[in-house]
């Protein structure tokens, strides 16, 4: 049975969604101890415990050690079942790092599946529902299953009570090459106000045209909302792949500068002329882990995207190369 240290790396709870990704579609058991050991609050948290629970459903697995707090985790995974699922995550805990349990092994799977989440839809620290619809599954669709995710209500932190849907049509993973970006066709902004003052979105919007100046700039007031939210997404569509930046209203932070640090990022991402942002890269490293091969050129690889490669390589027999282009760009390549 394969050892995982939840301590690697980055130490988060990343190591166990890709563990719990890679052990449902390779069939692998695996053991990780001190789960999230360096955090404030150790141990697995609500999220990390729906991603454990649903990947305990959709693979028929076995799980010891499935608890709130616990360190320690032994997991071992029978046959994959796709089908209609609903996890809810009970608190604002993000769906989309639920789905990233679970996802891998339902894009493989031998037939459809509806995935219902309930949660959080727009979290700091994770793919806001804009950045998984628009760049992660635009990227898979690309190479082979077909997976569409509607927002059917948004979440945000602290009163959760998102809603999405996910389905799915699996079909086996084939290679892609991101080494260039290609044309940039549209540069999109949206700034989202849930039960909040229209106001908020407008001043993010001043400062894109005024830092940016992007002339497709769109205020959305979101009425059906649990609780109050505000975020700023800034989506770059390219010949290649759309890139989605997400700057996160915080209570006490103005309107300005969550803009300006989301502008940061874009800017950023376009002074490097690398196709792939931070975010995507440790994303991008499960599918192409599965297709057994890819390459991509990204800005300089994250703890997140340094961690990914190490777990990955202990379920998969793969060579991942990590090499140094210049100052702003390393490309990234997976082969057998
Ligand atoms: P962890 O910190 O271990 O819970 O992992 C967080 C995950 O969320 C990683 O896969 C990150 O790439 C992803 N993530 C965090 N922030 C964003 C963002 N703004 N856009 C897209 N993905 C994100």
């Amino acid at each position: 049975m394969l050892s995982i240290n939840g301590m690697l790396g980055e130490g988060g709870g990343q190591i166990l969604r890709t563990s719990l990704a890679l052990s449902l579609v390779t069939g692998n058991p695996f053991i990780i101890k001190e789960i999230r050991a360096g955090r404030k609050k150790p141990g697995l948290m609500r999220q990390h415990l729906t991603c454990v629970n649903a990947a305990v459903k959709v693979g028929n697995a076995k799980a010891e050690g499935a608890n709130i707090g616990s360190q320690s985790l032994k997991f071992e995974p029978r046959a994959i079942t796709p089908g209609k699922y609903n996890f809810a995550i009970g608190t604002a805990g993000s769906c989309t790092l639920v789905l990233q349990a679970i996802l891998p092994a339902l894009l493989v799977a031998d037939g459809p599946s509806e995935v219902i989440l309930e949660g959080g839809t727009h979290n700091p620290f994770a793919p806001p529902f804009d950045f998984l619809d628009q760049t992660f599954l635009r990227l898979i669709n690309e190479m082979g299953p077909t997976v569409s995710a509607s927002l059917i209500r948004p979440g945000f932190y602290p009163a959760g009570g998102g809603k999405i849907k996910v389905e799915i049509t699996p079909s086996p993973l084939g290679e892609i090459d991101l080494t260039q970006r290609g044309e940039i066709l549209n540069k999109t902004a949206k700034a989202f106000v849930a039960n909040l003052p229209e106001n908020i979105a407008a001043r993010e919007i001043k400062i894109v045209k005024k830092l940016l100046g992007w002339e497709d700039c769109e205020i959305v007031n979101i009425p059906y909302s649990h609780g109050p939210g505000n975020v700023l997404t800034l989506s770059v569509e390219s010949e290649n792949l759309t890139e989605v930046f997400t700057g996160f209203g915080v209570k006490g932070v103005t309107a300005e500068k969550v803009a300006k640090r989301c502008v940061g990022q874009v800017k950023s991402y376009l002074a490097a002329d690398a196709p792939v942002g931070k975010h995507l890269a440790d994303q991008l490293l499960i599918p192409l882990a599965m297709a057994g091969g890819g390459t991509f050129i990204t800005q300089p690889p994250s703890r997140h995207t340094m961690t990914n490669i190490e777990v990955v390589k202990q379920f998969l027999d793969l060579n991942i190369n990590c090499a140094e282009i210049d100052e702003r760009r390393w490309q990234i390549s997976v082969e057998k």
